[in-house]
Formats: C-alpha cells, sequence, structure tokens
C-alpha cells in the first residue's frame, strides 16, 4: 500500500494538496478535521464535544481521534492506500498510527511535510475564514492554533525524520508547483 502522511502547520495547504494527491494516486482521505466537523455538523454528541475544543484553537483528546480511525482498514477495504491529513497531531497518535498499520502488516511509506512561513499561514487563514465561516478561522484563534502546532504537532517531524520516512516540501509557491514536487518524490518512491 501506499501510505501518505501530509504534514503541515494550519493553512499549509494539507487539503488542497491531498485533494491532488487522492485524484492522482487514486488514495483514500483520512482527515480528522473533516470528520470532526462532520460532527459537529449534524451535532452529535462527539461534535458537540470536539467543538468545545476546535473553537478554542486546542486539540481534540489523543483518545478520541485515535478512535475515529481505527476502524479504516474495514471501511476501506482493497484500498491502494491512505493520505492522512491534519492525522497525526501529536507523539502519542503518531505511535496509535503505527500500531494500527502495524496491526495489518502496513506501514506509513512517507511524511511530506509543507513548509510555509507563520506569515504566510495567518494571511492564508485569515482569508480563508472570511469565506469558510469556520469558527477557528479568527486571527486569535490562529496564533493559538500555531501555538499548539509548534508545541504538539512539529516535535513528529523529529519522530518521522528518525525513521527515514520525513521528506520536506516547500508549500510556497503555485499549487501546481507545489504538487509537482509532491509528485516526484512519490513517484521516486513508488517505482
Ligand atoms: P487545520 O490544519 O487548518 O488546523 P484541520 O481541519 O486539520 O485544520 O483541524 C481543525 C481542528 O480540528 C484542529 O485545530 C483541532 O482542534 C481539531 N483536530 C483535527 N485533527 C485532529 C487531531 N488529529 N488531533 C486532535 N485534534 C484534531
Amino acid at each position: 500500500m501506499l501510505n501518505i502522511v501530509i504534514f503541515g502547520a494550519p493553512g499549509s495547504g494539507k487539503g488542497t494538496q491531498s485533494e491532488k494527491l487522492i485524484e492522482k494516486y487514486g488514495l483514500k482521505h483520512v482527515s480528522t478535521g473533516d470528520l470532526l466537523r462532520s460532527e459537529i455538523k449534524k451535532k452529535t454528541k462527539l461534535g458537540l464535544m470536539a467543538d468545545s475544543y476546535i473553537s478554542k484553537g486546542q486539540l481534540v483528546p489523543d483518545e478520541v481521534v485515535i478512535r475515529m480511525i481505527e476502524g479504516l482498514f474495514e471501511k476501506h477495504q482493497g484500498t491502494p492506500g491512505f493520505i492522512f491529513d491534519g492525522f497525526p497531531r501529536t507523539l502519542t497518535q503518531g505511535k496509535a498510527l503505527d500500531e494500527i498499520l502495524d496491526k495489518k502488516g502496513e506501514k506509513i511509506s512517507m511524511v511530506l511535510s509543507l513548509e510555509v512561513e507563520d506569515e504566510e499561514l495567518i494571511e492564508r487563514l485569515l482569508k480563508r475564514g472570511e469565506i469558510s465561516g469556520r469558527s477557528d478561522d479568527n486571527r486569535e484563534t490562529i496564533e493559538l492554533r500555531l501555538k499548539v502546532y509548534y508545541e504538539q504537532t512539529a516535535p513528529l517531524k523529529e519522530f518521522y525524520r528518525e525513521q527515514g520516512k520525513l521528506v520536506r516540501i516547500t508549500g510556497h509557491g503555485s499549487i501546481d508547483t507545489i504538487f509537482e514536487s509532491m509528485a516526484t518524490v512519490v513517484n521516486r518512491i513508488i517505482a
């Protein structure tokens, strides 16, 4: 299987690039953010609980998101692979994902890390907030999300670097140029 983790700060373009990777390689998209927002929309108990964290820019507890992705293989039997977008976000989640894959005799193929400067991230998220209506795309929450990213998520880079899986990709430039850099890396690994 081809299992890609797309990694990066909020606003780095993970969702946009995931869509393009899915189209090109036929992968299944696993976005914990999308899954959580769908629960919020449906006003489920899980959604209400998640919203209390998301709207404050905090992470939803590990056990909640880990449980959400546990049934993945059963749900998408026969898929050529997954693209993990916004998951894992903590070391605990990263280790849990390795275990879930390991049980199926699978592993992460590579981690594509989109590197974007803070100033640009804030600008993009503010712009997205004007159209998305997302409760977390306002300046105060954006700044908190970046802080959470550097404190809790960025350490995962070292975790994957040690496993020899981390590939850094510039997230500056046009959507297509960035995608080309990613596809070059993916093609080299699947060749
Ligand atoms: P972004 O990358 O723009 O922050 P996401 O849609 O990935 O957007 O996530 C939005 C919010 O959902 C996060 O700030 C967090 O509160 C919650 N969330 C999403 N994925 C996870 C996760 N794996 N662990 C904990 N919280 C998560």
